[in-house]
């Protein structure tokens, strides 16, 4: 069936690449062919999953008259970030709520804002847990007061508009699996705010494309997941309501693999980015591709994937991320990295 999209900018670049991975698959695959979705190179400076939803929303935005986009998340949020960067390309201005205190020298996806131009606001993590929503309503107010629009993008860009960005690289995997002779296929992604995995989903299940779809939390668990992607897709149901419906695709959720926390991973996670960067040129991140592939190798080492040969990871972006973790890295530098 065909989707029928709303507005949408090109802003990325696509489609992305669909990778073979020779060497993981050999020595890491288990039976499985290990292939790689290159969503880390929808742009550069704007890369991963996030740009993908801000085509469908700053195109909303755009339809509003809006000249404003105001978004939030942690300090190193590649969400912020590519808001930031995509606000510039469009002579937009750019307001970002973070929680955590400023450093004294912003570094990876803070330093691209900064640079972007958007004007940061940063609170403790305890307001900003409690009072988010009227955080992002008063800097909307203070926008509307001097006579600007500013629309508000929720964490991470997922909501019923930016759904739409994994509803079309569904498409776009199954367009690619056909391409690549494959015939049926796990897909895995990393899930934090829900808007991926969520698009994937619905997408597999709209399109009917031979694809089990599964999101490794790297946040909350699967139960926060199963509610915020039912709201997501309710919202996207009553925006759009131009597919019978609503539809209620299954959501595989694999738990387990957030501790230490959110943006916080373990020396295995660490030592599995290491390791695909030296055996394939992949460059995974602490706070959601590397923890979502370490997760994705130990299921599929319990058989969680039995069944079906190949595997897709979608890789979602995060790189910038990486650096302020370089302390983490120590090992590769000492030489006691196998
Ligand atoms: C935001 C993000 C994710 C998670 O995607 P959601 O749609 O928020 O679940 C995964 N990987 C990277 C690099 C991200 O920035």
């Amino acid at each position: 069936m065909s989707l029928p999209y709303p507005a949408r900018l090109s802003l990325a670049r696509l489609p992305t690449p669909l990778q073979y991975l020779p060497r993981a698959s050999e020595r890491l695959g288990r039976g499985h062919r290990l292939w790689v979705k290159r969503d880390d190179l929808t742009g550069a400076a704007t890369a991963g999953n996030k740009l993908r939803k801000l085509e469908f929303i700053a195109a909303l935005a755009r339809e509003r008259g809006c000249d404003t986009l105001i978004t939030c998340g942690v300090l190193q949020s590649n969400h912020c970030r590519a808001t930031a960067l995509v606000a510039a390309q469009l002579g937009m201005r750019a307001h970002l709520v973070l929680r955590g205190e400023a450093p004294r020298r912003a570094d990876g996806n803070l330093l691209l804002g900064h640079l972007a131009g958007a004007r940061v606001s940063c609170y403790r993590r305890r307001q900003y847990a409690s009072e988010l929503p009227q955080l992002l309503e008063q800097w909307r107010a203070h926008y509307a007061e001097r006579g600007a629009l500013a629309h508000v993008i929720p964490t991470g860009g997922s909501d019923g508009t930016g759904l739409w960005g994994y509803l079309a690289a569904a498409e776009e995997l199954a367009a690619d699996m056909r391409a690549a002779g494959i015939e049926a296929a796990h897909w895995v992604c990393a899930t934090g705010s829900g808007g991926t995995l969520a698009g994937l989903s619905l997408g597999a299940e709209l399109l009917a494309a031979p694809a089990t779809v599964w999101g490794v939390a790297v946040s909350d668990d699967e139960r926060y997941f199963l509610d915020k992607i039912a709201e997501d897709i309710r919202d996207w149901y009553a925006r759009y309501r131009a597919l019978p419906g609503p539809p209620q695709p299954a959501i595989r959720v694999i738990d387990g693999y957030v501790a230490p926390g959110y943006g916080r991973a373990s020396p295995q996670v660490f030592e599995c980015i290491a390791r695909l960067a030296r055996l394939e040129g992949l460059v995974l991140d602490p706070t959601y591709t590397g923890k979502a592939f370490h997760g994705m190798l130990e299921q599929m080492e319990a058989g969680r994937f039995a069944g079906i040969e190949d595997i897709v990871f979608v890789h979602t972006g995060g790189i910038f991320g990486l650096f302020p973790q370089r302390d983490r890295f120590a090992f590769v530098r000492e030489g006691g990295h196998g």
